[in-house]
């Protein structure tokens, strides 16, 4: 067996701002850490400290602007961490881009502003696309000490030398959907209970407080939805792009209840609504990433409000969903930045489509099938976001996501379980092979595809 996924739940959907888990959440996360690895080094090292530096490499260099990288950097450094940042607050910091900000490292304050964070090398010799290495400079510009940070998808950084945190072993040890299949078959479990039981052993919560947990998940995913079906106007940014969501859930509810539009129309409108909130820089859940977080929230709300799914259905078929991310995690990735959006909008829609049809009470293998339907027609889509912003082709492409999972769930229940030949592994497998081959132009670096295509008016 591969390596066992020893990952929280709660490391995989993570509560952040927009709009990109990589290129936001990621970086945001690594400048908090530089700022507490500064604040424990020795009083004769702090005392020679005079500025701060953080090189940023590769797609971060390429899209860092669109994506709010910069900002993101400055406000870790500020001693502000993802799951805390107020709404708002990096559009303020990039709102003032000279501004010199007073970092207190426990006795020792220094100056640090957006032009303390550079953009470097676009391609690089670094282990992963996304690198930044962070600096603590003296008078004289020499590194009194530095880190190279990776945000390696989905907010998730490490950092050169970093040492694995310990945790629990799972419960329940499965390294792909195979290992997992295998589990409910000899156990006679169902996924629900063998991610609750691992969570609990990987990080000794209750069972309690992560039910609870998931719960809040679950309410901030609607609560993205329903910010951005009550928001208008035009998303920050050079594109000028107009928000839709709330005209889409206005066409949509013109629509009878028996017109077989009404659902897809709302799921549309629920998915633009959560995926625009991320690309105005708002605080929402990554599922598996920032820029597919409107897939999840708008299967969720179509199974609460149109399916009339209860809520501990909806929940376990949420966890039917985090194993699907994991999975794709641990054999793949899910960071645009080095497999395409085919590891973002493509996971996304498997996991939503393993949700659905587990949430709906459908057997293991079913719920394979409609994550393999899913991720199977999202191979190869590219990641080219225009000029680097989460919004063309983003958005649009969560609806498409959610939309696809919906009919992945139809085809995966509707069709003789054992006659569907590609297995959720292999689909996975694909995945990684075409995102290896895959240019670095179309890999969140903005340098092909429609990102050059577009032509603006
Ligand atoms: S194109 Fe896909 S992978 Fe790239 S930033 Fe947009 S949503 Fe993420």
């Amino acid at each position: 067996m591969k390596q066992p996924i020893t990952t929280s739940l709660f490391s995989l959907f993570k509560v952040g701002p927009g709009p990109s888990s990589s290129h936001t959440i990621g970086p945001m996360r690594a400048g908090f850490l530089f700022f507490n690895a500064c604040r424990g080094l020795p009083e004769d090292v702090l005392r020679q400290a005079a500025s701060m530096r953080v090189q940023l490499f590769g797609s971060l260099s390429a899209t860092g602007v669109g994506h709010g990288t910069d900002a993101a950097v400055l406000a870790g450094l500020l001693g502000t961490a993802p799951e805390d940042c107020p709404p708002e607050y990096l559009l303020r910091l990039a709102r003032v881009p000279h501004e010199k900000y007073e970092l207190d490292l426990g006795g020792k304050r220094l100056g640090v502003s957006l032009d303390d964070i550079r953009h470097d090398a676009v391609i690089h010799k670094f282990p992963y696309s996304n690198t930044l290495v962070a600096s603590l400079l003296d008078p004289a510009g020499k590194t009194l000490f530095s880190r190279e940070y990776y945000s390696v998808g989905g907010g998730f950084v490490t950092w050169k030398g970093a040492v694995p945190e310990a945790v629990g072993a799972p419960a329940h040890a499965y390294s792909n959907m195979n290992e997992l299949h295998a589990l409910v078959r000899e156990h006679g479990l169902n996924i629900y209970e063998i991610m609750l039981d691992n969570e609990t052993a990987i990080t000794g919560a209750p069972r309690s407080a992560i039910i609870h947990q998931l719960n809040e998940l679950i309410e901030r995913m609607l609560g993205s939805v329903r910010r951005g079906l009550d928001s208008e106007g035009v998303l920050p940014g050079t594109l000028k792009v107009q928000r839709k969501a709330r005209m889409l859930w206005q066409r949509a509810e013109e629509l009878s209840f028996t017109d077989p539009e009404r659902l897809l129309a709302r799921l549309n409108a629920c998915a633009f609504a959560a995926a625009e909130e991320n690309a105005a820089g708002g605080v929402i859940v990554t599922a598996p990433t920032c820029g597919a977080a409107g897939v999840i929230p708008a299967i969720i709300h179509a199974m609460r409000y149109d399916l009339r799914i209860g809520d501990r259905a909806i929940r376990e078929g949420f966890l039917a969903a985090a194993a699907v991310g994991f999975i794709a995690k641990n054999n793949a990735s899910i960071a645009g930045a080095e497999v395409g959006c085919q590891g973002e909008i493509g996971v996304a829609s498997a996991m939503a489509a393993a949700m659905l049809t587990d949430a709906r009470g459908n057997r293991f293998r079913y719920t394979e099938n409609a994550a393999e339907v899913a991720l199977e027609h999202h191979l190869g889509i590219t990641c080219d976001p225009v000029q680097g912003y989460v919004q063309i082709p983003c958005i649009e492409r969560n609806a498409m996501g959610a939309v696809k999972a919906y009919n992945a769930s139809i085809i995966a229940t509707g069709t003789d379980p054992y006659s569907h030949r590609v297995s959720l592994d292999a689909a996975i497998a694909a995945m990684a092979e075409t995102g290896r081959e895959m240019s670095c132009k179309f890999k969140e670096t903005s340098l092909g595809g429609l990102a050059v295509s577009m032509v603006e008016c």
